[in-house]
C-alpha cells in the first residue's frame, strides 16, 4: 500500500510580546497554507491560546516552567530574556520529546524568535533542524551581529569618547556608533551579553528576517556575507499572511469616526503594545495635537496614566481615543494622513506598506534605528527628539500634514508603498523568498 501522504510539521517558539508573536503567527499562518502542519510552544507570558479560534488546526502547546509575565516586569527586558532562557532549556527539551512521540517524528524543523534561543538545545538533542526568526529590521540584526562581536571594555572606553561616538560604523551606513541599539536598553555589560548568547548560541541553519529587500538592501547584503548562512527577508508578514492576530480587543468605533473625516486629514497616534509616555508628555502632547487644529485618533492603553481632567476635556473633543485600534485597517482608511509612531518595527512596516507618512517619537534601541530609517534613508517622515512641547508637537503635525514638504513625503512613501507591495506579488522579492524557504524546508536535513 502506498504511503499515506502525511503533512510535515512545524514547531514555533515565539517570544513574548505582541511585537513578537504577531509576525510569528503570520508565518504559521503562511507555512500553514503551504501545506505544513503547525505546533506553536508558548510561555506563561505570552498566551497565543487565548487568540487560538484565529489559528484553527493549529496546535498550541505550553511549557509549564516558562517565567510568569509578572517577572518581565520585575527584571525588564534583558534580565528576563537572560533567565528565560537558562530555565526554560530542560522543559522545552521534554516538549520536544512529547511532540516527537505524538508526531511520529515527522517535525520538519523548529523556528524560533531569535531570543528563545534556549531552542538550539532540544533541536540539537533531537536532531532536528532549526531557523531562527528575527522579528525586527535587517539592520537591528546587523547591529546586534555586530554587537556580539565587540570586546565590552573597549566598547565602554569608546562611548566615553564624542570622535569615536561619530564615527559611521563599518559596513552600516548611515549608522553612527552612538546610535547602535545598546546604550538604553539597560546596562551595557549585559546587553553586549545578551546580543552575545544570542549570536553564539545560534546553530541555525537559516534565518527568516521579516523585512523586504527594497528596504534594507545593504544591511541584509550585509547579513548574507557574515551569516554564512541563508537570509530569507518573507516581510512584511502581514500582507503575506492574512489575517492579523491581535492579542487584545479591538475598538472597531474608530473606524466609523476615520469614516466621516476628510481624506488624509488625521493623525493616527500609537506607541505600540508596551510603551507608555508620562504624564507630563502626555499633557503637552495633546495640547499640541489640539492647536494642529488636525484631527487624531489617538490609543491609550488600558493602564496607562489618565491625562488631566481638563486636557481629557479637550482631546475628547478634538480627537478620539481608543484602548486598541485594529491598527492595519487604520493605517489602510483613507482619511489618515500621517502616523505619530515610537517606530517599532511592525508599526513601521504598517505605515510604510500604506504609504503613511509618519512622526518619529522612538523611545530606545532599535526603534531609534528605525526613525533613522524613516526620516534619513527613506526620507518619508520626521523625527521629534529633545522635549516633547506643544508647539513642537503642533509644527511637527503641520509639516506631516499641512506644509508643502508634506506632499513630497507622502509622494515617496506612496513610492515605496508600490515597491513593497510589488514585493509580495508573484515574481517579487519576498514571493521569491518564500518559495526558495519553503523548497528549502522540504530538503532540509540534518
Ligand atoms: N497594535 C494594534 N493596535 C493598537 C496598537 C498597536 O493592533 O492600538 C499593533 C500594531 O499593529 C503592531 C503591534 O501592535 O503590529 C506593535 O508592534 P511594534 O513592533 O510596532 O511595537 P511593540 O509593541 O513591539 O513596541
Amino acid at each position: 500500500m502506498e504511503k499515506m501522504n502525511t503533512k510535515r510539521r512545524i514547531v514555533l517558539v515565539p517570544a513574548p510580546g505582541q511585537g513578537h508573536v504577531t509576525p510569528m503567527m503570520q508565518l504559521g499562518k503562511l507555512l500553514d497554507l503551504k501545506g505544513f502542519s503547525i505546533t506553536v510552544v508558548q510561555g506563561h507570558f505570552n498566551q497565543v491560546s487565548s487568540s487560538s479560534q484565529k489559528f484553527p488546526g493549529f496546535q498550541i502547546v505550553t511549557i509549564p516552567e516558562s517565567l510568569q509575565e509578572s517577572e518581565f516586569e520585575r527584571l525588564g527586558p534583558i534580565e528576563f530574556l537572560l533567565k528565560l532562557n537558562k530555565t526554560s532549556k530542560a522543559s522545552f527539551k521534554d516538549c520536544i520529546g512529547h511532540l516527537m512521540v505524538q508526531h511520529g517524528n515527522d517535525i520538519a524543523c523548529i523556528i524560533y524568535d531569535e531570543f528563545m534561543y534556549f531552542s538550539e538545545a532540544a533541536a540539537k538533542e533531537f536532531k532536528l533542524p532549526s531557523v531562527v526568526i528575527n522579528t525586527s529590521s535587517a539592520t537591528n540584526q546587523a547591529c546586534r551581529t555586530f554587537l556580539s562581536k565587540v570586546n565590552a571594555e573597549k566598547f565602554l572606553a569608546n562611548m566615553e569618547d564624542p570622535q569615536a561616538q561619530d564615527k559611521v560604523v563599518e559596513n552600516l551606513h548611515p549608522l553612527r556608533y552612538k546610535e547602535l541599539p545598546v546604550s538604553d536598553m539597560g546596562p551595557v555589560e549585559r546587553v553586549l551579553d545578551l546580543c552575545k548568547d544570542v549570536v553564539k548560541e545560534r546553530r541555525a541553519f537559516a534565518v527568516i528576517i521579516n523585512t523586504v529587500s527594497c528596504l534594507e538592501n545593504s544591511s541584509l547584503a550585509w547579513l548574507d556575507q557574515e551569516l554564512g548562512i541563508p537570509v530569507y527577508p518573507l516581510g512584511p508578514l502581514h500582507i503575506t499572511a492574512p489575517p492579523p492576530s491581535s492579542l487584545r480587543e479591538e475598538d472597531m468605533s474608530c473606524i466609523e469616526w476615520l469614516n466621516k473625516q476628510k481624506p488624509r486629514s488625521v493623525i493616527y497616534i500609537s506607541l505600540g503594545s508596551v510603551l507608555s509616555m508620562k504624564t507630563k508628555e502626555v499633557s503637552e502632547m495633546a495640547l499640541g495635537l489640539c492647536d494642529s487644529n488636525q484631527p487624531f485618533l489617538w490609543v491609550i492603553r488600558q493602564g496607562s496614566e489618565p491625562l488631566p481632567e481638563e486636557v481629557s476635556k479637550m482631546v475628547s473633543e478634538k480627537g478620539y481615543i481608543v484602548k486598541w485600534a485594529p491598527q492595519m485597517e487604520v493605517l489602510a482608511h483613507p482619511a489618515v494622513g500621517g502616523f505619530w509612531s515610537h517606530c517599532g518595527w511592525n508599526s513601521t512596516l504598517e505605515s510604510v506598506t500604506e504609504g503613511v507618512p509618519m512622526i518619529c517619537r522612538p523611545f530606545h534601541g532599535e526603534q531609534k534605528l528605525n526613525a533613522i530609517y524613516i526620516e534619513s534613508v527613506w526620507k518619508i517622515g520626521i523625527q521629534i527628539e529633545g522635549e516633547v512641547e506643544r508647539g513642537v508637537v503642533e509644527r511637527a503635525v503641520k509639516r506631516l500634514l499641512v506644509d508643502e514638504e508634506s506632499a513630497s513625503m507622502r509622494e515617496r512613501a506612496l513610492v515605496l508603498k508600490e515597491k513593497v507591495k510589488a514585493s509580495v506579488r508573484n515574481g517579487g522579492s519576498s514571493y521569491n523568498a518564500l518559495d526558495e524557504f519553503v523548497k528549502y524546508l522540504e530538503k532540509v536535513e540534518l
